[in-house]
């Protein structure tokens, strides 16, 4: 028999903080997997097994939870039915647990460290989505002043998915009107394979440089390794390091260089740090990751170290 449950529920249940049950359920102590949307689901022997370890008795019982489970299975066949608020057409989220849930408690607000910077509120922006301000919040500087961090949707008590949100609205605007650098990156890192556009060569001399430097320093007989067939990790950089600050990358090699470390850096594709993912370009952050995975499928490679 299978339990479901949302992490804030389990929380309550066990009188501790929604985060110590995400390290449970990440470190194997609670045994469960993703299930659909939010939830989580496990076995009812392991959840049952989880009671009474805390000497618990299971907040339903096993007949409950399972006609629990029927009717739930029964729902999700019906069609989705949120609340609808006047001409609201909710393009901006298609689940009702997006915004519908929201208690406008604020909670979101206090975590983020940025609110209040130019009018950024995350709960301004989960009720006007909520009532269908989409061309507003298009065309407002709030989301894009969002580091993405989500310090706000790990606080929220109703698991709203703020992170999602900000990203479908960023995705509506117009490239050529995407500010700052992060849409010109998104196209450089498609044409050349990198945000900044550095040449291959230039790279490849760069590596060759720095790597020669550190053999000199403290490493004796580095050589930086560039498509390095069978490295059991591959290596993405961010541009910014080989552009303004290479000294920074000979940190990671040191430790490479200390831990006996197989790796490599690809010579075709090797940014590590996907604008696309903050841009809400779905489209060319799917690119840009599929070439990383045709990097670890060309060299071999069975670990990857992002930057970012
Ligand atoms: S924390 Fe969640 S429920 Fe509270 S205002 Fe923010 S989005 Fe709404
Ligand atoms: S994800 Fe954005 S809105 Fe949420 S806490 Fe971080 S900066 Fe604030």
């Amino acid at each position: 028999m299978i339990y479901e449950f949302k992490v804030n529920e389990m929380a309550e249940e066990f009188g501790v903080h929604r985060n110590t049950i995400r390290n449970w359920i990440n470190n194997g102590s609670v045994k469960a997997e993703s299930g659909p949307g939010r939830q989580y689901i496990m076995k009812w022997e392991d959840y049952q097994a989880l009671c009474d370890k805390f000497g618990r008795t299971p907040r339903v019982s096993p007949e409950q939870n399972q006609d629990m489970f029927t009717a739930q299975k029964k729902t999700d066949k019906l069609p989705a039915t949120p609340l609808v608020l006047g001409a609201c057409d909710k393009t901006l989220y298609d689940d009702p647990s997006w915004a519908d849930a929201c208690l406008t408690c604020g909670t979101c607000a206090s975590a983020c460290p940025i609110a209040g910077v130019d009018g950024l509120d995350p709960r301004k922006i989960v009720r006007m989505a909520f009532l269908g301000m989409e061309e507003e919040l298009i065309a407002s500087n709030w989301v894009w002043k969002c580091t993405m961090c989500a310090k706000c949707e790990e606080a929220c008590p109703m698991n709203i998915e703020i992170i999602q949100l900000m990203r479908r609205i960023r995705s509506r605007r117009d490239r050529d009107k995407v500010p700052g650098p992060i849409h010109k990156g998104v196209a450089m890192c498609l044409e050349r394979g990198n945000n900044l556009g550095i040449p291959k060569d230039d790279f490849l001399f760069l590596l060759e440089d720095i790597g020669e430097e550190l053999a000199e320093e403290s490493c004796p007989g580095f050589v930086t390794p560039v498509d390095k067939q069978g490295a059991r990790l591959l290596v993405t950089i961010n541009s910014k390091e080989p552009f303004s600050e290479p000294e920074d990358m000979k940190w990671w090699w040191k430790i490479f260089y200390a831990a006996g470390e197989s790796w490599t850096i690809s010579s075709e594709n090797w940014e590590g740090v996907n604008w696309g993912l903050f841009s809400g370009d779905d489209k060319s952050m799917k690119t840009i990751v599929g070439r990383i995975v045709d990097n670890m499928r060309r060299l071999n490679c069975t670990a990857l170290l992002l930057p970012e």
